[in-house]
């Protein structure tokens, strides 16, 4: 890639000599894997790069070389002059990390391959064709010319393995087969990524599956799978919200489902959805309708509500976005 705006992260980088990495709430394995990605490049370069979440870290993401330093934002003792945005479309996706952990006067540099990027911060590359926000960690660490370590390698796959759904969504193309093979060229241990990432489970985490399969229910007609966890159910579990992750795919696997939902009860009145399609729904544009976002194929959004009421708000307007959209769309 050779566009100006791309050229511009170069003197970023060389331009200060500590950095913030900071990406969204909830985070995937895309959000953890490019930000640890850059971080070990940045580091080769004899930078010091911080990486800040402001959620926990999600168990099954703990293998990742260079987890054990993610920090909370209550953490971080010092204010930095420069910070990375990554995998996310706006600043509030970072939660607290950016207004509490910068100078007033910082420069914030974003990568994210979100359509709805808002367009926020200094130094921008965003590109929704790319399979995942690793995918462009990976552009600009040969832009940089940094030789790909296998720790580089390994967290980078780990973002595109995750985003692509373990190379399964629309999304996985040519180009992203392409760096996802130099990447176990370079070290990354592609049984060790699959097997954390998919045949690794806590016993929360199966248990809370187990109850919201049991929750599965097939809505307007079976074209939508709606799955429900709610307070009780994570503490019956013994799991917390993080211990959901992946489970809406069972929701949207439902035999003639053209979208899968999964909406659980974080908190009191606190509610998390999941959306995914089978391409014929732009589950983001109906995310935004709520005030969350994402992807065509898959969108989040949190809203503060009951658990019922938020499920029947989200199953009408499904119902309206896949009556104004046609079949084949
Ligand atoms: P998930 O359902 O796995 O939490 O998220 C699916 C996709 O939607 C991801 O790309 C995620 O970043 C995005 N997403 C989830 N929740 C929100 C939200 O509240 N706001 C926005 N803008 N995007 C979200
Ligand atoms: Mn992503």
């Amino acid at each position: 890639m050779s566009d100006a705006a791309f050229e511009a992260f170069e003197p970023f980088v060389l331009g200060a000599n500590e950095f913030l990495i900071t990406s969204h709430v909830d985070p995937d394995g895309d959000a953890v894997g490019s930000s640890l990605g850059l971080r070990a490049a940045l580091q080769d370069l004899g930078k010091t790069a911080e990486v800040v979440l402001e959620s926990p870290l999600p168990e099954a993401l703990a293998f990742l070389p260079g987890a054990e330093t993610i920090r909370r934002p209550a953490e971080v003792t010092k204010q930095y002059g420069a910070a990375f945005l990554l995998d996310s479309s706006s600043a509030d996706r970072a939660g607290q990390v950016l207004s509490r952990c910068l100078t007033p006067d910082a420069r914030v540099a974003v990568i994210d391959h979100h359509w709805g990027n808002d367009g926020y911060g200094h130094v921008r590359l965003v590109n929704p064709e790319a399979s995942a926000t690793a995918e462009l960690v990976y552009d600009l660490i040969e832009l940089l010319r940094v030789p790909i370590s296998p720790e580089i390698a390994e967290c980078l796959y780990t973002g595109i393995l995750s985003d692509t759904g373990g190379f399964r969504y629309a999304n996985t193309s040519s180009r992203t087969l392409r760096v996802a093979a130099r990447l176990v060229e370079h070290g990354a241990r592609a049984s060790r990524v699959a097997e954390a990432l998919y045949a690794t489970k806590t016993g929360p985490s199966l248990r809370i599956l187990g109850l919201a399969l049991a929750s599965l229910e097939a809505r307007s007609g079976g074209r939508i799978g709606a799955m429900t966890i709610s307070l009780e159910m994570f503490e019956k579990a013994g799991a917390k919200p993080e211990d959901a992750d992946g489970i809406v795919q069972y929701a949207k696997a439902l035999a003639g489902a053209r979208v899968g939902m999964l909406v659980q009860e974080v908190a009191k009145d606190e509610i998390r959805a999941s959306l995914r399609s089978d391409g014929s729904v732009d589950v983001n544009q109906v995310a935004s309708e709520f005030g969350g976002g994402g992807h065509r194929n898959a969108a989040g959004l949190r809203v503060r509500g009951g658990l019922g009421q938020v499920r029947e708000d989200l199953i009408r307007a499904l119902e309206r976005a896949m009556n104004g959209a046609s079949p084949s769309s």
